[in-house]
């Protein structure tokens, strides 16, 4: 009999390689979603699998499920700063009354849950690079409070269940990941450099570009993902890639990998944006024996063939999502 797992944010970018990746290890995977960020064409060739049955519901509010349940992946949660600032309420409402109905059913169903945690607990590091015995510097009334607050609540909440319930909770602190099924106009800045790119628009860098960021190619991630799942490790674990650089040198590497020549425009940084980010990664190498494979022209090069593979329709459309269904007046 094969196990059941339960994915969240099942038509996003890293639910729905989370979802390919157990249905090739033979799970039975049920994949949930309401679609707020998701886009059901990430998971649409999933559809007539055998092992895989899809529940379009919003997890803030209670979750039915008859059937047995072995694994519940958390991944609901807009992840974009664009789209987190266009959507706070919900935000905060899918990693605090969200997180609180899937720990609720992982009891029900004494069922392991991972939940999917972000650097953004660290905040604007005042450490570098980011372990995780680091408590973070985070605003929790600036913008992205939305975010890092409902974050570090999910962790908070997370602990208690299992220091309370005996809940096996797992929680992985994800760095900046990007690959093949990130929405082109989601915001975050690598769909935003290879959009404006293909589209011939000049690239939009905030601030004077000199932040870092670290990005890990989205194979990696979700193979540190199911390693930690089958873990007995219970406190965070960072996941990310190292590979640190300034955000102005990244513009240039995408230019030179499109081969286009574009030029580079300054944009006021926006508030809050941390200025340095980088994992440190020596526990997760140390208890799952796991480091990035992937190095950055590699998994850009993937990335790029998938976004040249895009309808002009998607490529064009620069449109941020039209959120408006889903809130609720
Ligand atoms: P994404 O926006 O592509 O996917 C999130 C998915 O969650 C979407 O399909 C969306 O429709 C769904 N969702 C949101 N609210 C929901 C709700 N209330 N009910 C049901 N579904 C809901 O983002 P992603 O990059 O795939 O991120 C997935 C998870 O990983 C998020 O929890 C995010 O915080 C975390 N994470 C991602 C990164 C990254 O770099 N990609 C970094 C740190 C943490
Ligand atoms: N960024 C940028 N131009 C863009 C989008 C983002 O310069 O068009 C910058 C942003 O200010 C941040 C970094 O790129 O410093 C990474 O942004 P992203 O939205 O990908 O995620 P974050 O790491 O800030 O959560």
């Amino acid at each position: 009999m094969s196990k059941t797992v339960l994915i969240t944010g099942a038509a996003g970018f890293l639910g729905s390689h989370l979802c390919d990746r157990f249905i090739a290890e033979e799970f039975h995977v049920i994949g949930m979603d309401n679609y707020i960020t998701g886009d059901q064409d990430n998971i649409h060739h999933l559809f007539k699998h055998p092992n895989f049955e899809f529940i379009e519901h919003d997890v803030t509010n209670h979750i039915d499920i008859a059937q047995t349940i072995d694994y519940i992946l958390h991944f609901a949660s807009p992840a974009s700063p664009i789209d987190y600032l266009k959507i706070p309420i919900q935000t905060l409402k899918v990693g605090s009354l969200g997180t609180h109905n899937l720990l609720g059913l992982a009891k029900a169903k004494n069922a392991r849950i991972l939940i999917a945690s972000t650097s953004e607990v660290y905040g604007d590091p005042l450490v570098h690079p980011q372990s995780e015995e680091y408590y973070g510097n985070v605003s929790a009334i600036g913008p992205r409070g939305v975010y890092d607050e409902a974050k570090r609540f999910q962790e908070a909440l997370t602990m208690a269940y299992h220091r309370f319930h005996g809940l096996e909770t797992r929680i992985a602190r994800i760095f900046n990941t990007y690959g093949p099924r990130m929405r082109l106009n989601d915001g975050r800045v690598i769909p935003a450099f290879m959009g404006q790119s293909l589209r011939g628009e000049d690239l939009t860098v905030f601030g004077d570009g000199s932040q870092t960021r670290s990005f890990c190619f989205v194979d990696d991630l979700i193979e540190g993902i199911y390693r930690l799942l089958f873990s007995d490790y219970t406190l965070p674990v960072n996941l990310g890639n190292p590979g640190e650089i300034t955000i102005s040198e990244f513009a240039q590497e995408i230019l030179t990998l499109t081969n286009t020549n574009q030029k580079i425009k300054y944009k006021p940084l926006p508030k809050d944006d941390p200025l340095k980010r980088q994992p440190n990664i020596s526990l997760a190498k140390k208890i799952l024996n796991w480091a990035p494979k992937v190095n950055r022209s590699e998994g850009m090069k993937k990335t790029l063939e998938y976004f040249r593979t895009l309808p002009e329709s998607k490529l064009f459309k620069v449109d941020h999502k039209d959120f408006s269904k889903h809130i609720k007046r």
